[in-house]
């Protein structure tokens, strides 16, 4: 459908919008087995941008198959490391030509500032997929000296890793293409085939990835995309026998629902979940960092982010100036559409986020909680003004669970102790951050902290490099990192006699 929104659009954003996105099934666009639709909103207003399919089973059955069909010839697989290393280098090259037509897409569908868009669903995205292309021709096996009948000179053994199978994908809606590449592109450098899933909520990056994948040399089959609800594309997707391993990130309840059913065919997992991040604030932290650290980590994305630092512990000293600042900094935020540039403060993504988010600070109120409420927002679109809940109470139930929305909670602790006991007492342990000019501190806090990433003096960072990941029920693996691969690869052991 043509694009009617007040803002002027990348050409190739109005075509692709034009087009009516199909299914990407089999190296191109498909149309759905069913006729149901899927409508996707432009958040900052409320406007139905686009309408994808609701992919039927038999739709993410043609879609496995697809993929297990690449898998079986090896067009992919068996193609030499630095074909599909240059293919996947090529892909890199192509978002990023297209990155302005993907940057404003993602922010038409997800709400999101587009300098956020440029910068990370883009050129960071970009980053990663250099990253792990890279890493296509650099999978290895061991040797072993093994101590079997006769000695090791009649003997060889070793190992190689070879690719999992057919890949099932599901993405989330806060960072869509961002985390969909993130399952993409470890598969495909692995010499996976993948069906990816995005959330229905945003699926639209998704079907231009999948395109350009094909422009840039990835063999139909190798990558596909059904659009759909998670109880039923989902579902279909994640419990269908010829998927392999599932990369999944989103809830922790829906991780877990995911987990369990894998466990029937003992499918390979990887599970990147939710997160109620602290932020311990030290006496002698640099208030200078902090500041604008805890924005960052707190309200980048409308804290629809799932390491976004929630939980602020603050030593007593520096509470009142740590409230005072913070409480000045939202109130100064400019309010506006993802795609009005100088806006800081953008719509969530959808009505539900932003109904349950307004969920937990009425839940607050009526419980008589402290809370500093920035800017005011307008009533069309998803918006919540950032706020601050002041020392919440452990019965608020956003003290504990995972808000996903622009609010952090702040807590005045009398000793790092304290802090760091409160820090700890989750059942999640995604990321958290200490704030600290104490190296001392820094050194014995961050040792005994619990979570899968611990930042000191910044928070909510990552780089391709360093592996991320849970502790506790925030998952299950690790991502990024040098070892990413195997997460996605299989070892086998050969043994010969000689
Ligand atoms: P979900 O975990 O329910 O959804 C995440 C993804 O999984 C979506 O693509 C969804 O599809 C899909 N999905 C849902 N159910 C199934 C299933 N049974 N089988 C296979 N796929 C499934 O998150 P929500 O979107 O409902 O968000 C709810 C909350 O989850 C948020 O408020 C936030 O707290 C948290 N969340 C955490 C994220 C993180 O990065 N850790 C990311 C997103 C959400 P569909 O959207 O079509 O239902």
């Amino acid at each position: 459908m043509a694009y009617d929104g007040p803002y002027s659009i990348d050409p190739l954003v109005a075509s692709f919008l034009d087009r009516a996105p199909a299914l990407f099934i089999d190296g191109g666009f498909v149309a759905s087995d069913g006729t149901a639709t899927i409508a996707v909103h432009d958040p900052s207003s409320g406007k139905v941008i686009a309408h994808v399919p609701d992919a039927t089973p038999a739709d993410v059955d043609k879609a496995v198959c697809s993929a297990d069909t690449a898998f079986q010839d090896g067009r992919w697989r068996h193609m030499r490391p630095a074909d599909r290393e240059r293919i996947l280098m090529r892909f890199a090259e192509l978002v990023v030509e297209r990155g302005e037509a993907f940057a404003q897409l993602e922010t038409l569908e997800q709400g999101k500032g587009i300098a956020i868009s440029r910068m990370f669903e883009v050129g960071a995205s970009s980053e990663w997929m250099r990253f792990v292309a890279g890493m296509t021709t650099k999978i290895t096996g061991r040797t072993f000296d093994t101590s079997l009948p006769g000695g090791p000179q009649h003997w060889t053994t070793y190992t190689r890793r070879e690719p999992v199978g057919v890949v099932a994908g599901i993405a989330p809606w806060n960072f869509p293409m961002m985390i969909g590449l993130w399952k993409v592109m470890p598969a495909l450098a692995a010499g996976c085939s993948v069906v990816l899933k995005p959330s229905e909520v945003t699926p639209l990056t998704a079907l231009m990835l999948a395109e350009m994948a094909i422009q840039a040399g990835v063999p139909a089959g190798v990558f596909n995309v059904v659009t759909g609800f998670g109880a039923g594309a989902g579902t279909a997707l994640t419990s269908h026998p010829k998927v392999a391993k599932i990369s999944f990130t989103g809830s922790t309840a829906t991780g877990k629902a995911i987990g369990r059913s894998a466990m029937d065919q003992m499918k390979r997992l990887t599970l990147e979940l939710g997160g109620k991040n602290p932020a311990i604030v030290l006496k002698d932290a640099d208030l200078a960092k902090v500041i604008p650290g805890l924005m960052a980590g707190g309200f980048l994305n409308g804290g629809q982010v799932c390491a976004a630092a929630s939980r602020v512990y603050v030593e007593a000293l520096l509470y009142d100036d740590l409230v005072g600042a913070l409480s000045a900094a939202i109130s100064g935020m400019s309010v506006g559409a993802g795609m009005d540039a100088n806006a800081q403060v953008n719509p969530l993504v959808s009505a539900a986020q932003q109904a349950k988010v307004l969920s937990y600070l009425d839940d607050a109120r009526s419980q008589g909680a402290d809370l500093v409420t920035g800017a005011a927002v307008p009533d069309q679109g998803y918006f919540v003004s950032p706020t601050l809940v002041l020392n919440p109470a452990e019965s608020l139930k956003l003290t504990r669970e995972e808000v996903f929305g622009p609010v952090l909670g702040i807590t005045k602790v009398a000793s790092a102790d304290e802090a760091l006991q409160r820090a700890n007492d989750s059942a999640l342990g995604l990321g958290a951050s200490l704030w600290t000019s104490n190296l001392d501190a820094a050194m014995n806090l961050t040792q005994r902290m619990e979570a899968g990433t611990i930042w000191v003096n910044a928070h909510v960072f990552i780089d391709p490099a360093m592996p991320f990941g849970g502790y506790k029920q925030s998952g299950i693996g690790r991502d990024f990192g040098v070892d990413w691969l195997e997460a996605y690869t299989e070892t086998k052991s050969i043994c010969i006699s000689h």
